[in-house]
């Protein structure tokens, strides 16, 4: 758990006192919030747009270990990996609701912090929180996090509209927040033996920031409206990259092949891997937790993108008949295998 100087019972404050503490400084950002947090529910006003909901639901023990993880970053995280899903869908994130069950071993400090990453989350990416619900727990720390988002009708893209012959692209790099995860895990597993070894994560910034602090990618979303670009389909990687494009084959009654030489890694992501025995690739595939987009684009849009860093081409899709194809770099294609990331769920 984390370090705190203080230890204030919940119990001292009641619910009530907890909730007034947690949201007294909210100051309502977005237009169509009309009413947050104060009464029985939250108003909001979003006249002619379309509206994306989206929730997570994260246990600890399931989803987070507080071992390792600082209760901020959770609070951060949890709110990114929301915000995610509404950006999945071309859309832009405006509210979100958070409801909490704690245990008593949690204090009044360390539900602070993890408002405070919550609150650090929401200004980043211009949200406001307009309500939740707080309710106590008999083991551990429950977060429930919902999104709501607004976009034109005809902006939306969802899993299903990909076709044969369309560009698979994916942003940023890949299996980097895994191998952060098999690395904290590691120096836990030295830390439970003894105490006093300090963990050795330097020189492994990138991967832990990508499993401690994942940033949704709403640059990728901005980009798309200035490049005139709108995907055939996207999804958001959470579970791993092979999972992700099974769904996208499967939504849009398609196949694909993937290119084993194209998946996008970055060389901390590399360097751990090697360091651990992985194969790269294997945490690229089935690690999950990247949060970049994947996507797919009509040929035509090839040019628009082709010299952009912050998008790579993956592979492209096909006639379903051809299957779901992971071409190694021999040449050979293999059937891909979704393992995703079965975290519990
Ligand atoms: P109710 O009894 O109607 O569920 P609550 O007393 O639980 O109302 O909540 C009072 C207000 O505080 C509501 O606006 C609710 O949305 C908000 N709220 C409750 N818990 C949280 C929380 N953990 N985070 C943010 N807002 C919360
Ligand atoms: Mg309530």
């Amino acid at each position: 758990m984390s370090k705190e100087t203080k230890h204030t019972s919940i119990s001292t404050l009641g619910e009530f006192g907890l909730i007034d503490r947690l949201t007294k400084n909210i100051q309502l950002k977005n237009d169509s919030s009309v009413l947050g947090v104060g009464d029985d529910a939250a108003i909001l006003d979003y006249r002619n747009k379309q509206i994306v909901v989206t929730s997570d639901l994260l246990t600890e023990g399931i989803h987070f270990n507080l071992m390792y993880v600082p209760l901020k970053h959770l609070g951060y995280k949890s709110v990114a990996v929301n915000l995610s899903d509404i950006y999945a869908m071309n859309a832009t994130p405006k509210q979100i609701t958070i409801s909490i069950a704690i245990s008593s071993k949690f204090s009044v400090e360390a539900i602070d912090e993890l408002y405070e990453g919550i609150y650090l989350a929401c200004e980043k990416y211009g949200v406001d929180l307009v309500g939740g619900d707080t309710t106590s727990s008999l083991t551990g720390l429950t977060i429930s996090i919902t999104a709501i988002g607004e976009v034109e009708k005809d902006d939306i893209v969802k899993r299903s509209g990909a076709q044969a012959n369309d560009l698979l692209c994916v942003s940023g790099d890949l299996g980097g927040a895994y191998m952060g995860l098999q690395l904290l895990e590691r120096e836990n597993e030295v830390f439970k033996v003894n105490e006093n070894m300090q963990p050795q994560l330097g020189g492994y910034d990138y991967i832990l920031e990508r499993q401690l602090k994942p940033e949704p990618r709403a640059d990728i979303i901005a980009a798309f409206k200035k490049m005139g670009i709108k995907p055939t389909s996207m999804i958001d990687i959470s579970d791993g990259l092979s999972s992700e494009i099974m769904h996208l084959c499967k939504n849009s009654g398609v196949g694909c092949s993937l290119f084993e030489d194209k998946v996008p890694m970055d060389l901390q992501t590399k360097q751990m891997a090697e360091e651990l025995n992985i194969n790269p690739l294997v945490a690229a595939l089935n690690g999950g937790e990247d949060y970049e987009l994947l996507f797919t684009l009509p040929l035509d849009d090839y040019e628009k993108i082709k010299n952009d860093p912050d998008f790579t081409i993956i592979g492209h899709m096909t006639e379903a008949s051809e299957g779901v194809n992971l071409v190694t770099t021999g040449g050979s294609a293999i059937p891909l295998q979704a393992q995703g990331w079965n975290h519990g769920k």
